[in-house]
């Protein structure tokens, strides 16, 4: 094995606190596997860009104040860059940078021409209101007016952002260039040129991946109990999604607790309680209340974490009971955690194949506004599928190529895709 020809030059260490080491540990892996060429190592290693921006904002109070704003352009070399934006109170430059990576190899495991970008502004939208958000989002738009656009780097919705916030990025980007431009970010409502199926992609992409794999070790959907971590837009569409496939879904999440009920819970009663109560499922009567930690190790068949990253560590992987894990979230387990899963026989299915459906489908109404015109949803979704099958298929096979486990081998399969691409394009310069 050629373990440590990589870590010479780039020393990893994981800790249970850094995305970016996390992401960084298993590219590691995959890039050892395949024998990537050192120098091809330190370029695919590094972020293009990195950007921060000042957002100053005269508040409502009449006060100004400044936000800090990031968007990490990882790699362009497959084609525009694509990530979404989120709004946090925690937003970091080196989470982006995580983010940004898993977008330049989620893009190419599903083999999209996009490359891999993140952003995000350091704020906390709860506490701000609708003017103010506005004036942030317009604000950072313009500060990176020469970054984005259609053929360069496309914003899509992430943690805490929206189609609103979508369609106030494409009309300030359209003010400035003059004309209309919809191609320039994604996730955007119908009435501007946003896809049908896109609210639903991510979510539903999780219960097609999922379902793959549960087929491929025997789990019949009646028999398999679902827990979801979060249940904003990825983890309550997953839910609804895995209840009309049949299985039973026995606890769900989100910022307030979790709910659990051994019998199933009601989903659509969920959601319609979610969504008349400000977003949350604080009081929801339809299962015992529990912790947000003691969820995660509920006996079930699919724990599918929705939420955010590093929920699964070293700390509780061993007490976690699931057959499989779908990681709806980006990056909710831990690099160090990874082992301790795969010594369980935990089946991982990874973030960078599982919740791919929200930029496959991104892609597709990108494509839709270049040609201005619309596709139905049933189009829509037989994309998808077909992506998203062929997707495991390939992470598959490449796991089974190199005896790894589906994440190594989604990895593998992005990495050598990317590399490809940058040994025919040549370096420059
Ligand atoms: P969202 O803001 O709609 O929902 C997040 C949910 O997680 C909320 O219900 C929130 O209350 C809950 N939550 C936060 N902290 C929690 C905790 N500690 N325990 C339990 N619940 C918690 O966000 P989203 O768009 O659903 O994104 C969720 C994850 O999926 C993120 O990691 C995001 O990067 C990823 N993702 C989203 C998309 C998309 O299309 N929206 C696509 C790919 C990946």
């Amino acid at each position: 094995m050629l373990e440590y020809k990589y870590i010479e030059q780039a020393p990893i260490k994981t800790t249970d606190q850094d995305p970016f080491e996390s992401m960084m540990a298993r590219f590691e892996v995959a890039a050892m596997l395949i024998d990537l060429d050192p120098g091809l190592y330190q370029y695919l290693k590094t972020p293009q860009k990195q950007i921060i921006v000042a957002i100053p904002i005269q508040m409502d109070n009449g006060q100004i104040e400044v936000f800090e704003g990031y968007r990490v352009i990882h790699n362009d070399v497959r084609g525009p860059s694509k990530g979404g934006i989120r709004y946090s109170p925690h937003a970091t430059l080196n989470e982006v940078k995580a983010l940004a990576a898993w977008m330049t190899w989620k893009c190419a495991v599903v083999n999209l021409p996009f490359g891999g970008a993140k952003g995000a502004v350091r704020c906390d939208p709860k506490k701000l209101t609708l003017v103010e958000l506005e004036k942030i989002t317009r604000r950072y738009t313009v500060n990176l007016l020469e970054v984005f656009g259609p053929e360069r780097d496309i914003p899509a919705p992430d943690v805490n952002t929206n189609e609103q916030v979508m369609a106030w990025i494409m009309d300030t980007y359209s003010m400035h260039m003059r004309h209309t431009t919809t191609a320039v970010v994604t996730g955007k409502p119908m009435h501007l040129g946003g896809s049908q199926g896109r609210v639903e992609a991510t979510g539903k992409g999780v219960m097609i991946v999922t379902r793959s794999v549960m087929e491929k070790i025997g789990l019949k959907p009646p028999d398999t109990r679902i827990v979801i971590q979060g249940f904003g837009n990825v983890g309550s569409i997953a839910a609804k999604e895995f209840r009309e496939l049949g299985c039973k879904i026995t606890s769900i999440s989100d910022i307030s607790g979790a709910y659990y009920n051994a019998k199933g819970l009601d989903i659509g009663k969920a959601i319609a309680y979610r969504d008349s109560h400000r977003g949350t499922l604080e009081g929801f009567d339809g299962g015992e209340k529990i912790s947000n930690e003691v969820q995660l190790e509920l006996e079930c068949e699919v724990l599918a974490p929705c939420a955010l990253e590093d929920q699964i560590t070293s700390k509780n992987a061993g007490k976690i009971k699931a057959r499989i894990i779908a990681e709806g979230a980006n990056g909710p387990t831990m690099a160090n955690a990874d082992m301790i899963l795969a010594d369980r026989g935990i089946t991982v299915i990874p973030d960078i194949l599982c919740n791919a459906g929200g930029v496959t489908v991104s892609y597709f109404e990108w494509v839709q506004d270049r040609m201005g015109y619309f596709w139905p949803k049933k189009q829509v979704f037989e994309g998808l599928e077909r992506i998203l099958s062929e997707a495991v298929r390939e992470v598959t096979e490449a796991a089974e190529k190199y005896n790894v486990n589906m994440r190594i081998g989604a990895y593998v399969l992005a990495i050598d895709r990317v590399a490809q691409t940058l040994k025919l394009r040549g370096i420059y310069g």
